[in-house]
């Protein structure tokens, strides 16, 4: 059993305004790989690296395998990690950096020789074992120190932006390899990235966090679906969800002069204004008008190639739609648009906590 638990984390730093992260609890399960992800300063690395052993927490506590770790030193938890900062060795070749741990480990050679090979060959890196780090491209290096990682077979893996350095194309190749090995071994993992389509592409359960906390953690597909608040629906997903302001009014939701049937469940907002938030894939848009559709007028067209994304003016609001890449749009064109009741969203404009 590696499960990791986290209970109540909270940690300020010397000289900092405000918790790092604010008591934080979560469970990494047995094998599962869990993602979290979040803007830049929301804690998470400092909550990877209580879990690693790097920082010690003001309150609360860090335990894997069933077994409290808090206060233990990094090599005494059983885990191995991977950061950003990849320090692999310059002055060995491959092979040695590959099995750096096991050599710590003072493992027989013949085991040292199995497994660096058999890490290798899931990094793909077998023809580079004898050249030095200084002769590997920046995606090589960077699946050199997974390989590294990997190989001493820890029960948890920690693994921080571990392909922040690599290019766009690069990163996207080696993403579904990491998905493809870790999905492999079985190894419990915990993955911090600031890039929400990473996480989301990763995680078989995404925390997004925000402010030191969690704001929400569920499967991609779940917290993409249905955001917890206005803040994670507006960070998933590409472009972020849509937000409009509604009245509710007579069972009907008044955006402008356009009006939507309101679901029931939001009776008791009577003559107050409501969030609908509504992801750009769940609009359609066409150009002739029909009944229950609603005008707007396009602002913007880019294509991405697969789709083109709108840009629309729905009476003060803008809303971004994705329409079929043959949909004949022209920036100030009318069209009409329409969603499944089904795909609406809504939020309280107050708190932004979803309100269904
Ligand atoms: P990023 O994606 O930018 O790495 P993050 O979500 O990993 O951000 P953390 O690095 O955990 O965030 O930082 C959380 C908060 O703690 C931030 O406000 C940051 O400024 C602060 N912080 C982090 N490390 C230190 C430190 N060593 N000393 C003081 N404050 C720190």
């Amino acid at each position: 059993m590696s499960s990791v638990v986290v209970y109540n984390l909270v940690k300020t730093y010397a000289g900092g305004d405000r918790r790092a992260t604010d008591g934080v609890s979560l469970e990494v399960a047995d094998g599962e790989f869990l993602v979290l992800v979040g803007p830049s300063g929301c804690g998470k690395t400092t909550l990877l690296r209580m879990v690693a052993g790097l920082e010690t927490p003001d309150s609360g506590t860090v335990s894997i395998g069933g077994r409290d770790v808090t206060y233990l030193p990094p090599r005494q938890r059983g885990l191995s990690m991977v950061f950003q900062s990849y320090a692999i060795f310059p002055h060995m070749k491959v092979r040695q950096n590959i099995g750096f741990g096991l050599t710590m480990r003072k493992v027989p050679r013949d085991e040292f020789d199995r497994r660096v090979k058999r890490a290798a060959e899931l990094l793909h890196l077998e023809e580079y074992l004898d050249r030095y780090p200084a002769q590997l491209s920046g995606g090589q290096r960077q699946r050199v120190a997974v390989a590294r990682a990997i190989v001493v077979d820890a029960a948890v893996l920690l693994m921080d932006e571990p392909l922040s350095n690599l290019d766009a194309l690069l990163r996207l190749q080696f993403r579904a390899e990491l998905k493809r090995i870790v999905g492999q071994l079985g190894t419990t993992t915990l993955y911090v990235t600031h890039d929400q389509a990473e996480a989301m592409s990763l995680g078989d359960r995404v925390a997004v966090m925000r402010d030191g906390r969690v704001a929400q953690l569920g499967a991609p597909l779940a917290v993409y679906d249905r955001p917890a608040d206005r803040f994670v629906g507006g960070f998933l997903g590409s472009p972020p969800m849509n937000f409009l302001t509604a009245r509710v009014g007579g069972g009907a939701l008044a955006v402008g002069d356009a009006s939507l049937q309101a679901p029931d469940h939001l009776s008791t907002w009577e003559g107050r204004d409501v969030v609908v938030g509504v992801r750009a894939e769940n609009i359609q848009v066409a150009t002739e008008p029909a009944a229950g559709w609603v005008p707007a007028r396009i602002e913007v067209v880019e294509p991405t190639g697969a789709a083109l994304l709108l840009t629309v003016r729905l009476a003060d609001e803008q809303l971004k739609v994705q329409a079929p890449a043959t949909f004949p749009a022209a920036p100030d064109a009318r069209v009409h648009l329409r969603a499944e009741p089904a795909a609406l969203r809504f939020y309280d404009p107050e708190s932004g906590l979803a309100l269904d």
